[in-house]
């Protein structure tokens, strides 16, 4: 149960003072929906603004405080702005002018003849001073100086930093004192203010230990949280696997297992043999074969009498994984069954039958593979691909699907810098597939010119007309979702245009159906060119694809670039990227792609990412391998998580059921970031 002080915390956003239905939608496209969130909506910056006793004290772009005297308003004829024209002391003219509705209040508050308090932006138009939209008007000085320093925050459309300031000054009078849970010994060093204080001078100025606390407080959090998940599945009774080899004697691959992929098999051999649940994190890069090591995994499973699911973050490639899957293991007598949420009637139903009597060991599928409606006779291995995808909530609730915790494998493709395995991680233990299967090809990879589309097209057309396959990616990363989806339909008509039949587009917005028609079209060799969104990012392995386009290849970050990449070069062709940028061209921009050129360690563009974003850069929203953090960015993660993860275990080694007054803080924290399945799992949490 959530402590009774953070109540005030977790009310509605919506029970603050004027927030109507006008304001519902803003606050909830900003995750605003607590008193909580509100408070935690921290400025991006502020604005410092300077008294000025004239305008001659003033230069042009500079946010100034200054009194002026209105002389008269002129309205443009028809849409055009309001003008208050005023003077300072020295009668120096200004123009304040308004635009649109904003006008009608401004004729109030500038009546002519009056003396003003101004704060804004001095602006220069034509050869008049202007200020455009001042942020106060005020009567008295006060009023305007109050505001020399005022913070920005974000926003979105249908706010105002104005309501967005009453919001969060309301969400600060609501905030209770909490129990300190950070070491007094750390607190001191640091110099951070007490978690309420800290909160308080975040919205008020720049005092970067304020937000250095918060942030941490979020990192400690985390941390503690996948601590007391680890100690928690040690506790477990899980069932250890013995298997006998006698299925995987029986598999016939065409290659050789690599030394890192042996490595990887006999670290979860070694943990399935143990009672307490495996929780094991496989890390490789695109490529490095992480399938097998699933095979073998789940062999091991039905070896010793069990079931093993494999989870897959969409269709796509839950049917890829049971295509792979089945042919790898024909001849062994496993029997393995395909489940996805589309899966209806009869032929649901003899698979759900063959999950309960265990007539099918391995299950392949979406979420669709853990509703309610599907039990197993004995669920004894789960396997999760694409980790990034799925939460540790999400994760936690799989494994309370049997009576006895089944061991899980969880595999992601995308290769995050250490300190952020740390943190999305931290409760589990890691094999790394570093070394690539024998014989793959460095993928030749150019920066192009958009101009240069006509010759790129024409490339397509020669690949094809030699029996290859090509992928054209399109960036779905904008605000408007509609808009990127538009771009890629033009995209899409242009080259059907050129080729025809030939041509299969595939985004997030088709129905199943069809998405599944045009990659199996794609993946069988019918379609030659693949028109995708970033859908087509996670493990579509189509080797004869030895060509990829990249369109307006600097908005994504380097890692999700990577992760496209890696779509080619699966085959022993060799292969191409070929990046197409815009002309407008950021100097991280440009940097990125000459990362992109320059290798193909997944690792290594892991970091660069880590370090490009973090010198402030922001790409769109739906980056892959974002972090789970609200507060801490990029440079705080870096900076703080090893501190608060050291914290962390310090404080679960003296104290793992949070008992202690410390520990008792502890929960509140837990509480206070949702990372309360944490606390759930103590026994009496
Ligand atoms: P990922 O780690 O991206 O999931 P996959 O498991 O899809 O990689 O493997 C990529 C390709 O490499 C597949 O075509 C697979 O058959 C092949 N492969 C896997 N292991 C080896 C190996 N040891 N030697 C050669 N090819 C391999
Ligand atoms: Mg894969």
């Amino acid at each position: 149960m959530r402590p009774d002080l953070l109540n005030p915390l977790f009310a509605e956003a919506a029970s603050l003072k004027g927030v109507g239905p006008g304001l519902a939608r803003p606050l909830e496209r900003l995750a605003l929906t607590r008193v909580r969130d509100i408070a935690y909506h921290l400025p991006d910056r502020f604005v410092l603004r300077r008294a000025v006793a004239n305008l001659d004290e003033a230069s042009v772009g500079e946010q100034i405080v200054v009194a002026l005297t209105v002389r008269e308003h002129r309205a443009s004829s028809g849409r055009g702005p309001f003008r208050a024209m005023a003077e300072d002391v020295l009668g120096n003219v200004v123009a304040l002018t308004y635009f649109g509705r904003s006008s009608y209040t401004a004729r109030k508050q500038l009546p002519p003849g009056e003396t003003r308090w101004i704060a804004g932006r001095l602006d220069q138009f034509g050869q008049t001073l202007q200020i455009v939209h001042p942020d106060h008007v005020s009567e008295e000085s006060a009023g305007a100086l109050g505001q020399l320093t005022e913070p920005v925050y974000p926003l979105a459309e249908g706010l105002t930093q104005g309501r967005v300031q009453a919001l969060a000054h309301q969400a600060i009078g609501l905030l209770p004192d909490l129990p300190e849970w950070i070491e007094p010994g750390l607190l001191q060093k640091m110099g951070w203010p007490a978690w309420k204080a800290a909160l308080t001078e975040a919205h008020r100025g720049e005092n970067p230990l304020a937000r250095d606390r918060l942030a941490y407080d979020e990192l400690l959090a985390n941390s503690l949280a996948l601590m007391l998940v680890r100690a928690s599945n040690r506790e477990r009774a899980g069932t250890p696997l013995q298997g006998d080899g006698h299925l995987r004697a029986k598999l016939h691959l065409p290659f050789e297992l690599t030394g890192a992929q042996k490595r990887a098999i006999a670290e979860i051999e070694g943990d399935v043999a143990q009672g307490a649940p495996m929780l094991r994190l496989l890390q490789g890069d695109v490529g490095s074969g992480k399938t097998a090591v699933a095979l073998h995994a789940m062999l091991i499973a039905v070896e010793a009498g069990g079931q093993a699911a494999l989870l897959a973050p969409t269709e796509i490639l839950a049917r890829q994984h049971h295509a792979t899957l089945t042919r790898m293991a024909a001849g062994t007598g496993v029997e393995i069954a395909l489940l996805t949420g589309r899966d209806k009637g009869r032929a649901r139903e003899s698979i759900l039958m063959g999950l309960m009597d265990g007539s099918i060991h391995i299950c392949v599928g979406t979420h669709a593979i853990f509703q309610e409606t599907v039990s197993y006779r004995n669920l004894a291995l789960v396997v999760i691909d694409e980790q990034h995808r799925f939460g540790v909530g999400q994760r936690l609730m799989l494994t309370q699907k049997a009576r006895r915790t089944p061991h899980c494998l969880a595999m992601t493709a995308t290769p995050i810098p250490r300190t952020l395995t740390l943190a999305q991680y931290g409760e589990m233990d890691v094999s790394r597939l570093d070394e690539m299967p024998p014989g793959r090809q460095a993928i030749d990879t150019r920066v192009v010119a958009v101009e240069r589309m006509a010759e790129v097209i024409d490339g397509i057309g020669r690949h094809i007309a030699k029996g290859g396959q090509a992928y054209w990616v399109c960036p779905m990363v904008r605000e408007q979702e509609s808009e990127d989806l538009a771009a890629a339909e033009a995209r899409f008509a242009l080259l059907r245009e050129r080729f025809g039949d030939d041509v299969v587009l595939v985004h997030g917005q088709l129905r199943p159906e069809a998405k599944d028609a045009a990659m199996e079209r794609f993946a069988g060799g019918a379609a030659k060119l693949l028109v995708a969104t970033t859908v087509i990012e996670v493990g579509v392995d189509v080797p004869n694809a030895t060509l990829m386009v990249i369109e307006q290849a600097e908005r994504f970050g380097l890692a999700q670039l990577h992760q496209l990449r890696g779509r080619v070069g699966r085959g022993s062709e060799r292969s191409t990227c070929l990046l197409l940028r815009g002309d407008a061209l950021s100097e991280t921009g440009r940097e990125r792609l000459a990362l992109m050129r320059e290798t193909q360690d997944g690792f290594r563009l892991a970091e660069e990412d880590l370090r490009l974003r973090g010198g402030g850069e922001l790409l769109g929203t739906r980056q892959s391998g974002d972090t789970p953090f609200r507060v801490a960015d990029f440079e705080q993660i870096a900076r703080l998580l090893p501190l608060a993860h050291d914290d962390a275990r310090l404080l679960m080694e003296r104290d793992g059921g949070l008992a202690s007054p410390r520990g008792e803080a502890a929960r509140v924290l837990l509480y206070l970031f949702e990372r309360d399945w944490g606390v759930q799992l103590l026994r009496g949490g």
